[in-house]
């Protein structure tokens, strides 16, 4: 057996207390005040160091920069108010050149077009051949309205193997209901002139529940459920990639589940609505916004719990807010970084 070796000179408590008495003995013999002088400096290192070891650690790693191995791509940062400016909400994560799609808002094949180097982006891993795996918070129209899309035009383009999908019960079913209404339009695909892959449109839908629901060789994914209104099912993830923990909140309110889960995490998304200017929206959509969304206040202070390295603002419900009024609104109670993100930003 492996037995670590400790260095008694750094760990032992009784040196600690050696050295605490050589320092009280030294301060009284002659030149003492010399040497109460040299620890007093060094005490002042000493404190400087631990603030500013605690100020590195209290909002996790500092270092949030971009990385070459893990990407949060925003594919669109909607809600279900048809913004131009804000597509249907999809992230993608990439690792390694691998893309996974959380979520599939509307928009989110064109957003991923955007940005893939067949149509003049950086990003090959959005390459349509490349879509292969997609995780779905819950089903919400907003979350699913693209899942059409994410089954058939990558396939329509060149991938040639089934799209892997992961999400709450009911995805299954789903899953099965536009295959049967796009069933003519494979046939066409299939056994027409346009000879596609009879492998790319198929779908294999799995359930889950909370917990590890994907591995390879890349990420490890944890489902963990999070309080949506009455959906029976809704679930945030959190990917555990080589260089990056991301968690992702999908719709919520304030969510214990989620704090603990998602406690020292490097990225942070999280959905947000405006506190202030929830107070202009009629008593029904208070009610409604509050027991399934998030406030500006709220997030804060989750944030507060969970201190992310960086804190990602997405889902937001401006009413009349700007991405500003927003960071203003957090800022007020949390001082970590935060970010409010926009379609088509790379983190
Ligand atoms: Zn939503
Ligand atoms: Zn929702």
């Amino acid at each position: 057996m492996h037995v670590k070796k400790i260095n008694p000179k750094r760990f032992s408590p009784l040196y600690d207390c050696k050295e605490q008495h050589v320092a009280h003995i030294a301060g009284a013999l002659p030149g003492g005040a010399f040497f109460r002088a040299y620890h007093k400096k060094n005490t002042v290192l000493l404190v400087f160091f631990l603030v500013l070891v605690l100020s590195l650690n209290l909002y996790g790693k500092q270092d949030c920069s971009p990385s070459k191995i893990t990407q949060v791509v925003f594919l669109g940062t909607g809600t279900p108010n048809p913004d131009p400016g804000h597509s249907g909400n999809s992230v993608a994560i990439i690792v390694n050149d691998t893309p996974y799609i959380i979520d599939c808002g509307p928009g989110l094949i064109r957003k991923a077009a955007a940005l893939s180097t067949a149509y003049g982006g950086k990003i090959e891993a959005l390459n349509m051949e490349n879509i292969k795996r997609a995780f779905i918070t819950h089903l919400h129209s907003d979350h699913t309205s693209g899942y059409a899309d994410l089954i058939l035009t990558p396939w329509v383009i060149g991938r040639d193997e089934p799209l892997q999908v992961y999400g709450p019960e009911g995805i299954k079913e789903m899953t099965r209901h536009i295959l049967e209404a796009y069933k003519e339009d494979i046939r066409m695909r299939l056994y027409g002139l346009e000879a596609a892959n009879n492998r790319g449109w198929k779908v294999m839908a799995r359930e889950i529940e909370e917990g590890i629901i994907y591995k390879d060789q890349n990420v490890t994914v944890e489902a963990f459920l999070v309080k949506h209104g009455s959906w029976p099912e809704a679930y945030g993830f959190k990917f555990t990639t080589p260089d990056r923990t991301i968690a992702i909140s999908g719709d919520t309110r304030v969510c214990k589940n989620l704090i603990e889960k998602c406690k020292g995490v490097d990225i942070l998304v999280h959905e947000v609505f405006s506190a202030e200017k929830l107070k202009i929206r009629s008593e029904t959509w208070q009610k409604y916004h509050t027991s399934n969304h998030t406030s500006t206040y709220e997030l804060a202070k989750i944030a507060d719990q969970v201190k992310p390295c960086l804190l990602i603002l997405y889902h937001q419900l401006y009413w009349g807010a700007s991405d500003e009024d927003l960071l203003k609104e957090i800022g007020t109670i949390y001082k970590g970084r935060v970010v409010s993100a926009e379609d088509l930003d790379v983190y």
